[in-house]
């Protein structure tokens, strides 16, 4: 078998390589839609990220990014993007602290049920040994908070946590 922090490395470096959503797109002026820039100075990695819901605001219709920095931000902001575009906003608020959850395990294994939702976000579980990077790996998911509140001002904060 081959070894899990290998796999892990191996999808973080797919993502690096090859960014999903990545390219800005899309009119930020038009409705159900908002943008976030967001920045890490420890890092200096950077994230623009914009997101349109649906016309009732509650699912993700479309969400595209671009930025710069480490791979591990990179990465991760690729990884979230493939996740969470056309989950509902309930689905994704639940993703997102599953992955707080996971940058919070100080390296401890995830568990199924975590690895199953989160997917390839699964592969970052490695990171949260490393306190000045978990910056990095929640710096996509920052950017897709602030950008859904801001395409959705009247659906009201985000309150479970
Ligand atoms: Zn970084």
């Amino acid at each position: 078998m081959p070894d899990l922090q290998d796999l892990y490395r191996a999808i973080i470096l797919d993502h690096a390589r090859d960014p999903q959503n990545r390219g800005l797109v899309g009119d930020l002026h038009e409705d159900h839609t908002g943008q976030s820039h967001q920045v890490n100075p420890t890092c200096g990695d950077e994230i623009t990220l914009r997101v349109r819901l649906t016309d009732d605001e509650a699912a993700i219709a479309a969400l595209s990014w671009e930025g710069q920095g480490c791979s591990i931000s990179q990465a991760s902001a690729s990884v979230m993007a493939e996740l969470v575009e056309g989950r509902s906003l309930d689905e994704v608020s639940r993703l997102a602290g599953q992955f707080r959850g996971l940058m919070d395990s100080r390296g401890r294994d995830p568990e199924p049920d975590v690895v199953e939702a989160l997917g390839d976000g699964a592969a970052f579980a490695g990171v949260s040994k490393f306190p000045a990077r978990i910056k990095c790996a929640l710096l996509g998911w920052a950017a897709l908070r602030e950008a859904m509140l801001l395409a959705a001002p009247t659906t009201g904060e985000d309150s479970d946590d």
